[in-house]
């Protein structure tokens, strides 16, 4: 598809762009070879699928988006995943970054706090294929401990502070990307890592605007979804 070249080229340019802040000049091949096969317009709503290929983030509903194929990139990158890689994700949304994981990682458990949004996620991942992508409904900030300890830990809701669960659930010798920061007021892209003997260090590596993480009232007590 044209479309998805030209976002190619552009999410490149952006990854040079940005480098002074994030480190990462350019895309590990692994990375954009993710970026080259998930079908990102199986993960839009079929009203914006001719935007699918636009580096711009998109509405999928419930007043949540898809985030920025370049931002889904950058973070991917940060990650430094290996096909060994267990991930964990908070915020599934349309389970594009989930897919997008999944194309490089072993084993991906996300978390989305609106079920209706984690069933819609169910489906696009399944029809494409992606069966090492496990969901379930429920208030991220606790994690997912029964496959902890993570590799790699990628938050794509904005929280004021790093959730302790999550860092706790964190390998060590692993890394978590998160976007941190109070809505407005401005959100910092950061690198949390914990070394081998458990501590932890962060870094802030890009200004970004994402939608807050939430608290959700109660464990809402849904299972798995698959
Ligand atoms: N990664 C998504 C984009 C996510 S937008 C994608 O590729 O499409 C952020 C998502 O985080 C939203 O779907 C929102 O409902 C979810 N979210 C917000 N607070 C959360 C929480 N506490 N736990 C889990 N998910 C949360």
């Amino acid at each position: 598809m044209e479309d998805k070249a030209v976002l190619l080229r552009e999410i490149a340019a952006e990854a040079r762009a940005c480098a002074d802040w994030t480190g990462r000049p350019r895309l590990s091949a692994r990375v954009a070879a993710a970026m080259e096969a998930v079908p990102r317009e199986r993960f839009v709503p079929p009203g914006e699928m001719s935007l699918a290929y636009i580096n711009a983030p998109l509405p999928i509903g419930h007043g949540q988006t898809i985030s920025q194929p370049f931002i889904v990139a950058i973070m991917t990158e940060l990650l430094d995943l290996t096909a060994e890689s267990s991930v964990l994700e908070i915020g599934t949304g349309s389970g594009y970054q989930a897919a997008v994981l999944a194309e490089i990682a072993r084993d991906i458990y996300s978390i989305e706090v609106i079920p209706e949004l984690a069933a819609q996620a169910h489906e696009n991942l399944q029809r494409c294929g992606y069966e090492r992508v496990h969901l379930r409904v429920g208030d991220g900030h606790a994690g997912w401990a029964e496959h902890a300890p993570y590799d790699a830990i990628i938050v794509t809701a904005a929280a004021p502070v790093i959730p302790t669960a999550l860092v706790d659930q964190l390998k060590a010798g692993g890394r978590m990307v998160i976007p941190i920061g109070l809505p407005g007021a401005g959100q910092m892209l950061t690198v949390v890592e914990k070394s081998a003997s458990g501590e932890i260090r962060t870094k802030g590596v890009l200004p970004v605007a994402f939608v807050p993480m939430v608290h959700a009232p109660a464990p809402s007590g849904r299972p798995t979804i698959h």
